[in-house]
């Protein structure tokens, strides 16, 4: 598939990359229609966000058709249209539980990095830096079951 890459500040490229597979059993894959560039690409862009590597996939707001779904998402289906922000959510934790989806305990797998940048570390974020648990193959749509409108 294409991707639209981050090859160093200031510098951006679409580029080929491997197509995505679904890891988990609550992992859905997700043909994505539209996208948009926001400010927190810019940051991205402009060298301002630590752990960054070059190839990295940027888009980290999307909306598409799912393709397939793992065992566990029991919500969604093939055919169906979804909207995705930015957030990966586990729906399971004390802050998913309390609606508090930007700070899931359970979804940066890099979660130290961030502790180390700026103290604690909220949720995984697609595509925006390895500190915040991008993705560094094709897009992935983590728990699925939230993704549904
Ligand atoms: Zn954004
Ligand atoms: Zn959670």
């Amino acid at each position: 598939m294409k991707a639209l890459c981050w090859m160093g500040s200031g510098k951006v490229e679409v580029h080929t990359v491997s197509d995505p597979t679904l890891l988990n059993p609550h992992d859905a894959i997700i043909k994505i229609t539209r996208t948009a560039i926001c400010g927190s690409d810019l940051h991205l862009f402009d060298g301002f966000i630590p752990t960054m590597e070059e190839g990295d996939i940027l888009g980290h707001e999307f909306m598409g058709i799912v393709e397939e779904v793992g065992k566990e998402v029991n919500n969604l289906q093939r055919g169906d249209r979804v909207v995705v922000p930015f957030t990966i959510a586990c729906g399971k934790c004390e802050f998913c539980r309390k609606k508090i989806w930007s700070a899931c305990d359970n979804t940066n797998p890099n979660a130290h990095l961030m502790e180390a940048v700026y103290g604690y570390s909220g949720s995984g974020l697609f595509g925006y830096s390895h500190m915040m648990g991008a993705m560094p193959e094709a897009k992935r749509s983590m728990f699925a079951c939230l993704l549904q409108m």
